[in-house]
């Protein structure tokens, strides 16, 4: 058991698997599930489920069929996430502890280390975290949007060595399996390109395989974490049973050799910009390492309401994307400064106040 020598796994289970004929909650396919988690947690390995179903296990008790909308949904989360958890709970003899998030919680720096701190506290005192997105409370503002990617975000908060997605397909095909006898599994994938993007099915593809996207997206942030990203069937016994043996079930994505640093992680995969800052499209310092150099002359426009502390995207007027980073100044100074004439008042004002964007946490971008 542990032949992978991970401390601490994450694992994601999806809708299918908790609601398999959305009348409610079932264990048919969690047992197996549950089995994997108790034997991973006897053989001293941190275990954090990220778990999709609210939705799915509440239909059942919202009879009108014809008034489905974003209200009921909510609705249906609210009433199917506490049948949800009731139901991982009694398929473990252990407690377990249930963790709603937004991406609100996650793109805000303090939050995100609040969440990590109670993470890390839960798994300390032998509680298994249960988590899931705040679905009623979200807007589409505020959401992450799917558990994949959540997963991904929840893996890199609590600096897993693996993260497990079940799935309903044995992993990553080259072509659609559903339509397409020859599909082949792909058993290890080293670097997630457009390639690979294309196999999952983007949105101009029609060889997709049906929420395969989030799940490429969910390997790209957890690898280059340094995180182990494997894509598994969730409906067979046989996928953990070979986890736990050490051997691949199903696609392994193999983490980067070198893994960003936290907070640029952070940066890049989980927060997201509040607004822009506009530069010339002359502008060529590096942001890296020279931040100061982003001076109020540099600026065009200013895009977007922003605090102080907020992340902000910098890039040319020509779009090209130069890095995302943290504003130590609000959008509205910015725009005061950017409009000033006398250029020495500005730079005058920025020797006095301190770069406008962090060097400690910015990522650089290679998008154009
Ligand atoms: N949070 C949603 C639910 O519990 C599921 C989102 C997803 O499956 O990606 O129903």
């Amino acid at each position: 058991m542990n032949k992978y020598n991970w401390k601490r796994i994450v694992v994601k289970v999806g809708s299918a698997l908790i609601a398999p004929n959305q009348q409610g909650c079932s264990s048919h396919y969690l047992l197996s599930i549950a089995q994997f988690i108790v034997r991973c947690r006897a053989a001293g390995v941190q275990v954090v489920l990220v778990s999709s179903g609210s939705v799915a296990a509440g239909k059942h008790l919202f009879p009108d069929t014809d008034k489905v909308d974003i209200t009921t949904k909510k609705a249906m989360a609210a009433a199917g996430q506490t049948e949800m958890m009731a139901t991982w709970d009694k398929l473990f003899d252990f407690p377990s502890a249930q963790v709603l998030l937004t991406h609100a919680d996650l793109r805000h720096r303090d939050r995100y280390v609040s969440v990590k701190d109670t993470i890390f506290s839960l798994l300390d005192n032998g509680i298994l975290p249960i988590i899931n997105e705040n679905d009623t409370i979200t807007t589409d503002k505020l959401k992450v949007g799917d558990n994949d990617n959540l997963s991904a975000m929840v893996a890199a908060a609590a600096d897993a060595d693996a993260l497990i997605i079940c799935s309903d397909v044995d992993g990553l095909y080259d072509k659609n399996p559903h339509t397409n006898d020859d599909a082949t599994l792909l058993s290890w994938v080293n670097e997630i390109d457009d390639e690979i993007y294309a196999m999952a099915g983007g949105a101009t593809s029609d060889v997709g395989t049906g929420g395969m996207k989030t799940k490429i997206q969910a390997a790209e942030k957890a690898t280059s974490h340094g995180i182990n990203t494997f894509i598994i069937n969730g409906f067979t016994e046989l996928s953990f049973n070979m986890l736990l043996e050490g051997k691949n079930p199903g696609t392994h994505f193999q983490p980067y050799d070198e893994p960003m640093q936290e907070a640029v992680h952070w940066m890049t995969h989980t927060s997201k910009a509040q607004g822009a800052v506009i530069v010339n499209n002359d502008f060529d310092a590096a942001l890296n390492e020279e931040t100061e150099q982003l001076t109020p002359e540099s600026i065009v426009s200013v895009e977007g309401d922003f605090a102080v502390g907020d992340t902000i995207l910098v890039r040319k007027d020509d779009g090209t994307k130069l890095a995302k980073a943290k504003s130590n100044y609000s959008s509205c100074l910015l725009n005061f400064l950017a409009e000033q004439d006398d250029e020495k008042f500005a730079s005058a004002f920025q020797d006095k106040t301190g770069p406008i964007i962090s060097d400690k946490n910015i990522a650089v971008l290679e998008d154009s």
